[in-house]
C-alpha cells in the first residue's frame, strides 16, 4: 500500500468521527473502547435518526473489519460494507411501523444459524417503539449475547426505551442538547478571545508557556472554561478542514473558521481536540491548571503549527 493509499484511509477514517455534532469525553470513551477491542455488546444510541445511524454504520463497519486499524476501509468487509452488501449486517428497521414478533423471531433464528465463529451486527432502530412483548423476545441475545454478535439499538428517546432493554445495553448519547456547553456563563464573552489565541498557536510564533499561560488568563478562576471554547472552537475548525459545514457550530465566524482551517493540518486538529478533552479530564484529577495548560499547548503546538527555531526542546 503505498502512501496516498494510507493517507486516503485516514481521512476517511476521521470523517467519520468528526461526523458527530460534538466531540464528546463519551465519544471518545467509547472510541478507546473500540480500539481496545472492547466494544460492548450491546449499545444503545440515542439521539436524533441522521446522528444515530451514522454512528450505527460506523461501529458496524468497526465490528466488521478485518484490518487494522478499524475500520480500515480496504479490507473485504470494509468493501462490502461501502457498497452495503456486507452478508452479516442485519438491520431491522421497520420505517415507522411497528416491529412485530415475527421480524424478531427472523432476526433470532439467522443470528443462531449464522455460520460459526462469525461476526454479525443486528441493528434495531427505534428501540423507543418496542412492545414489551418483542422486546422480551430480544432480551435473550442482550443478557446473554451470542459471542461475535454486536446489537446496536437506535432510540430517539433512550427514557423511553423499556427499562428491561435499557439496563442491558451500554448507552450512548449520540447528539447533546446545544445547550449544554454553549450555554455556559461566560463562553460567548471568551469566544472572540479563544479564536485569537488559536491564530496566535496556528503561527507558531509564540512560546508554548506563554500560549499556556494567556489561554488560562482568559478565566484563572474557571479552568475549564477556555478548554471548553476552545474544545468546541477546534471542532468548528475541523468540520471546515473536511468540508463539512453541516454540523458548524460558530457560523458567525465563519471567515476565521476557514482561515484557520487552511493553516491547520486535519491529523493535527484532531490530535488538538483530544488534547484539550484531556487537560479536561485531569482538571478533575487535581493535576494544577498551570502544568495541566503547559503539557497541552506544548503537545498543540507539536501537532498544528511548525516549530520556531529558537524553541527550546522539550521532552
Ligand atoms: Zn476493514
Amino acid at each position: 500500500m503505498d502512501d496516498t493509499l494510507r493517507n486516503e484511509a485516514f481521512v476517511r477514517r476521521v470523517r467519520l468521527f468528526s461526523e458527530w455534532p460534538r466531540q464528546t469525553e463519551d465519544l471518545r470513551r467509547l472510541w478507546e473502547l473500540a480500539e481496545a477491542g472492547q466494544v460492548p455488546h450491546a449499545v444503545l444510541l440515542g439521539g436524533s435518526s441522521h446522528a444515530t445511524a451514522e454512528m450505527t454504520k460506523f461501529l458496524a463497519n468497526m465490528w466488521l473489519c478485518t484490518g487494522e486499524p478499524a475500520p480500515c476501509g480496504e479490507c473485504p468487509a470494509c468493501r462490502w460494507f461501502a457498497a452495503g452488501t456486507h452478508p452479516d449486517v442485519l438491520t431491522l428497521d421497520v420505517a415507522g411501523a411497528d416491529i412485530r414478533v415475527e421480524h424478531v423471531k427472523e432476526l433470532l433464528h439467522t443470528i443462531a444459524y449464522r455460520p460459526h465463529g462469525g461476526r454479525l451486527v443486528y441493528v434495531l432502530a427505534g428501540a423507543d417503539a418496542l412492545t414489551p412483548l418483542v422486546a422480551n423476545l430480544l432480551l435473550k441475545t442482550l443478557e446473554e449475547p451470542p459471542s461475535g454478535v454486536l446489537a446496536l439499538l437506535t432510540a430517539e428517546h433512550p427514557n423511553r426505551v423499556l427499562p428491561t432493554v435499557r439496563s442491558r445495553c451500554f448507552l450512548y448519547q449520540t447528539d447533546l442538547p446545544a445547550t449544554t456547553v454553549e450555554a455556559q456563563d461566560g463562553f460567548a464573552a471568551l469566544l472572540p478571545a479563544v479564536i485569537q489565541w488559536t491564530e496566535t498557536m496556528l503561527e507558531g510564533r509564540e512560546h508554548p508557556l506563554e500560549l499556556a499561560d494567556s489561554l488560562l488568563a482568559l478565566a484563572p478562576s474557571e479552568a475549564a472554561l477556555p478548554l471548553d471554547v476552545l474544545a468546541s472552537w477546534l471542532r468548528d475548525v475541523l468540520h471546515v478542514r473536511l468540508g463539512d459545514e453541516e454540523h458548524i457550530q460558530h457560523r458567525a465566524w465563519s471567515d476565521d473558521l476557514h482561515k484557520q482551517a487552511q493553516k491547520a493540518p486535519t491529523q493535527g486538529l484532531v490530535q488538538a481536540i483530544d488534547l484539550v478533552l484531556d487537560a479536561k479530564s485531569r482538571l478533575t484529577a487535581h493535576v494544577a491548571p498551570q502544568y495541566n495548560y503547559a503539557q497541552m499547548c506544548i503537545r498543540m503546538r507539536r501537532a498544528c503549527a511548525s516549530p520556531c527555531k529558537d524553541e527550546p526542546r522539550f521532552a
